[in-house]
């Protein structure tokens, strides 16, 4: 019997342990730790930080559902791997602490045959003073990365509406809030929902919105921009999210390197060099994202962190991370197989992954402080990517270890995104984007690096729905009720 411990029950995660579970059976074992008790579908934060759903609506107990799949649950936070075991044993295990409630603190060691780290991100607020420190959020701004950042956030959004009510003008800032951010959609699809809802309660003209970023140009996404087909036109997504925004009235300030946040005020550096500050009464700010701090340790406990790891904390796999300076940049330098160079049966799934480069061009001020997107690794490629490997494993698992793996390059992989611009049955609008491949690959599609063909966006009551619908059937597919393996990831 050969055990798979999996390392994060979130989007990449549980679709690794769920599919393993199911390609398995009951002969071999899927171990899942993962520090939560709910299950959070992410992307519908964003409607509950508008107050448009509540944490019940975008969460459920991932106790039942690992029961039923026949999956080994731990609540519990992984502290470190040992690939090699330790002195009395060769075994290869993690160690974790439990964060049960009345369990706090709890150390085990739990052994393993394959290792998926799918640990997501650590929300890197103590990157910005002000934005946070080493326990999380600060006190003056709002997040909705996590389902309760969005509960708070709405709070705080309904006691401007208020005061908008009684004649206060506000000012809203939403965006990035440092300089080497990823997930602007998010700050995107956030913006226009609040802007959405102001105009709804009947104080939009009482609001002055704002966005701020680290994209050089509007409509960068972190993945360099892209030219979409649209009604028979070739647009670039810098058109696209410029009209949007002028549209909506919405003022925008971009190549921006938040450095400090202090309470109602932001100050930034601009790609210029030149150093900014912004007022506001309300703001959301995705923070940074880097690895979750995992420690490696090898047999005789020398700390050999820094041979799974790359700096920024997301694991080594099979990428290119010697690729050097922009120009020389190959789609070849993405990862395929996602499998650990050093340790082959450790293996890495959605942000865990360290990816070799950014996607967008990297950039700097005149001071040398680095404005620039890192890469996103959105909720459809982090699914694939975690059912690839689940796959790999299983294959290795059940017919020897040298049964070819299975790839899933994000430079030979489309995906699609519906980013919601506001809630509403009959007045929502949401940009539905697709977009192939994600990292684009120049020397197949000169020009763009994208097939136009398979890349397009639309913005419309249609795309509301679509993502309404996808909020659903996400959530039916990680409950894996019936039909669940039919629902694409
Ligand atoms: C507000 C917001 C909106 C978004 N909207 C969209 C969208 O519309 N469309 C889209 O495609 N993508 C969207 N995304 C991105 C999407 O959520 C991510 O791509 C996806 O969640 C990544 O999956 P993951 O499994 O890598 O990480 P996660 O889903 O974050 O899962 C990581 C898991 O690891 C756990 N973990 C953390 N530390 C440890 C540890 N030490 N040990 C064990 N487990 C640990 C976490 O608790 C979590 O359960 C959005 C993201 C945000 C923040």
């Amino acid at each position: 019997m050969a055990r798979l411990v999996v390392l994060g029950g979130g989007v990449s995660g549980h679709t690794a342990a769920t599919f393993a579970a199911k390609w398995l059976g009951s002969a071999h074992e899927v171990v899942v730790v993962t520090p939560n008790s709910k299950w959070n579908w992410i992307p519908s934060n964003i409607w509950v930080g508008v107050g448009q759903m509540s944490k019940e609506d975008v969460t459920f107990d991932l106790a039942p559902v690992y029961a039923k799949a026949g999956i080994i649950y731990h609540q519990a936070k992984a502290l470190g791997i040992h690939p090699e075991g330790n002195e009395t044993s060769d075994k290869p295990y993690v160690v974790v602490e439990s964060t049960i409630d009345g369990e706090d603190g709890k150390i085990e060691n739990i052994e393993y045959d394959y290792l998926i780290n799918a640990t997501g991100p650590k929300l890197n607020f103590a990157a910005t003073p002000g934005l946070g420190d080493a326990n999380g959020l600060g006190e003056f701004t709002v997040s909705v990365c996590t389902a309760d950042h969005a509960v708070h956030a709405n709070e705080e959004l309904e006691k401007t509406i208020v005061k908008m009510k009684n004649g206060e003008r506000q000012k809203f800032l939403i965006g990035t809030g440092h300089g080497l951010c990823t997930c602007q959609g998010a700050a995107f699809e956030y913006i226009f929902n609040i802007e959405h809802e102001l105009n709804k309660a009947g104080v939009r003209d009482m609001a002055d919105i704002k966005w701020i970023s680290n994209e050089s140009f509007l409509g960068d996404f972190g993945v360099g921009g892209l030219h979409m087909k649209s009604m028979g036109f070739a647009v670039s997504s810098k058109i696209f999210a410029e009209s949007l925004f002028t549209e909506r009235n919405v003022d925008w300030i971009i190549g921006a390197h938040v450095n400090k946040v202090e309470k109602g005020k932001v100050h930034y550096e601009l790609l210029s060099g030149e150093m900014g500050e912004e007022e506001f009464d309300f703001s959301m700010l995705i923070p940074p994202f880097a690895g979750v701090g995992l420690k490696a340790i090898a047999k005789d406990g020398t700390d050999i962190t820094a041979t799974l790891f790359a700096p920024n904390g997301f694991l080594k796999v099979d990428a290119n991370y010697a690729a050097g300076a922009y120009e020389n940049w190959k789609a070849s330098d993405w990862p395929k197989t996602y499998q650990n160079p050093t340790y082959g049966n450790i293996f890495a799934c959605g942000i865990a992954f360290a990816p070799p480069h950014p996607i967008s061009k990297p950039m700097s001020s005149p001071n040398g402080t680095p404005i620039n997107p890192t890469p996103p690794r959105t909720g459809m490629p982090s699914g694939i990517i975690g059912k690839a490997v689940a796959h790999s494993i299983c294959d290795r698992i059940t017919k020897g270890e040298n049964a070819p793996l299975h790839e899933a390059s994000m430079a030979d992989m489309g995906a699609a995104c519906v980013a919601s611009a506001g809630k509403g049955l009959f007045d929502g609008t949401a940009a539905a984007m697709t977009i192939y491949p994600v990292v684009p690959d120049f020397d197949k599609y000169p020009g763009t690096g994208r097939d136009t063909d398979y890349t397009f966006g639309e913005i419309g009551l249609a795309g509301h729905w679509i993502k309404h619908i996808l909020h659903h059937l996400f959530i039916w597919k990680a409950k894996l009720k019936f039909g669940w393996t039919l629902i694409p990831e």
